[in-house]
């Protein structure tokens, strides 16, 4: 439920607003707790603004909720977290420290970050020295996803150079990523990933290179494959109560519930807006641009202010739906940038104003992302990063 209070401080609102749903994030904190073996850490990974919640809101609803450990993808992203977090909270960047000033603020700001070659390495140990500070650093390899990370080749040299450097460095964490997990079809490219893994950080062990935690696991390897928990899993996708794919869903299933097939995960956010107007159109009409829709009898038809600037894609016309007074109403025409219609013709008594619902629950149905991003081939993550940063968040 919104809280009108909240809503109405500003009194120039958006055209449409994003709740987020407190409890189903500890419902989801839990379950992930229950998957996980007790000494594993929790990391809530927040890059995209949160997949589209609010980096801002989220982070103190997280918290909340016993979340100790983030990750963001940037130093720009750190930077909007660290502003919302608590001072105790930990905060790790898995991605860009493009320039010198963002690692000066990263460091001096005791923010952990993934290392994946010599240039960054060697710009955190000149940094830290300014500093007097040692910078707390993961060493990403390469073992087999060939985006970022350290070659097996260059383990030596990185060995030596940390080395020399111990009193600028220390090794927080030895991490890969997994190259789509979330795919029984890469089953055996990621469990190869898993024995380089740890192959190569053996190698390292014996050059007298060790980290504090061993981590690699995002939400699909977390649910697919055991061994890849290691100290510590980041997970983004299920946190927010997404599966990270329908086969993990069923994996879930066959392992643990097929007596009681429910989805242990909880949907954070809901996405809402308002009927903006009304109109009657008479069999044989055109509805919007061109001609995608002719009314095949008389019809009654709904404008809502949310088009696709707003990350309502183009792709959903004449195909999404939304939820009015319980009831689906189906998208006519094409999404224009601002507005969209849809048809009300058998949903009796809507008034400008009612409560639309674009992703979440109304009276007994549901609108869930997937079911958007699967009609439109966006999956889950696109279509949650998309939405806009401007769009108002509302805890509830
Ligand atoms: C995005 C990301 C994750 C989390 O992925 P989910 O599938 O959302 O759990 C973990 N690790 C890295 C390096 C990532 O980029």
């Amino acid at each position: 439920m919104l809280n009108p209070g909240d809503y109405r401080v500003n009194p120039i609102k958006n055209t449409s607003w994003i709740e987020l749903d407190k409890q189903a994030y500890q419902n989801n904190y839990r379950y992930i707790h229950s998957i996980l073996k007790p000494n594993v850490k929790y990391s809530a990974v927040i890059k995209g603004n949160a997949y589209g919640h609010g980096i801002e809101k989220m982070v103190p609803l997280m918290e909340e909720a016993g979340a100790d450990h983030f990750s963001v993808f940037s130093a720009y992203e750190a930077y909007k977290a660290f502003k919302s977090k608590k001072s105790e909270t930990k905060l790790m960047i898995m991605g860009e420290v493009d320039d010198s000033d963002a690692m000066e603020w990263v460091i001096g700001h005791d923010i952990d970050f993934f290392v994946f070659d010599m240039a960054r390495l060697e710009l955190a140990v000149e940094t830290a020295k300014k500093w007097n500070k040692k910078a707390g650093i993961h060493l990403e390899l390469e073992t087999g996803m060939h985006r970022t990370g350290f070659d097996e080749r260059t383990l030596s040299r990185l060995a030596k150079f940390i080395r020399e450097h111990q009193s600028q460095l220390e090794i927080k964490g030895m991490t890969t990523h997994y190259a789509g997990a979330e795919n029984i079809a890469n089953h055996i490219r990621i469990s190869n990933q898993i024995t380089t893994f740890n192959r190569l950080s053996d190698k390292l062990r014996r050059m007298k290179i060790t980290a504090e935690t061993y981590h690699t696991a995002c939400s699909a390897a977390t649910i697919n494959f055991r061994d890849s928990h290691m100290d510590m899993v980041r997970l983004g996708i299920l946190s927010y109560g997404f599966w990270p794919s329908r086969e993990s869903f069923v994996l879930h299933i066959a392992r643990k519930s097929k007596k009681n097939p429910v989805d242990p995960l909880k949907r954070v956010i809901s996405w809402k807006t308002k009927v903006m107007s009304l109109k009657k159109v008479n069999v044989g009409e055109f509805i919007g641009y061109g001609t995608s829709y002719l009314a095949e009898r008389d019809m009654t038809v709904a404008a809502i202010p949310v088009g696709y600037s707003y990350g309502f894609s183009r792709l959903l016309s004449n195909t999404g739906q939304v939820l009015i007074k319980g009831k689906k109403a189906p998208v006519v025409g094409t999404v224009n940038m601002n507005m969209t219609l849809v048809d009300i013709t058998l949903i009796k008594g809507v008034k400008k104003g009612d409560e639309v619902v674009l992703i979440g629950d109304q009276g007994k149905m549901t609108n869930t992302v997937s079911s958007f991003s699967e009609m439109t081939q966006v999956v889950n993550y696109e279509m949650l990063t998309r939405l806009p940063a401007d769009i108002p968040r509302i805890v509830v």
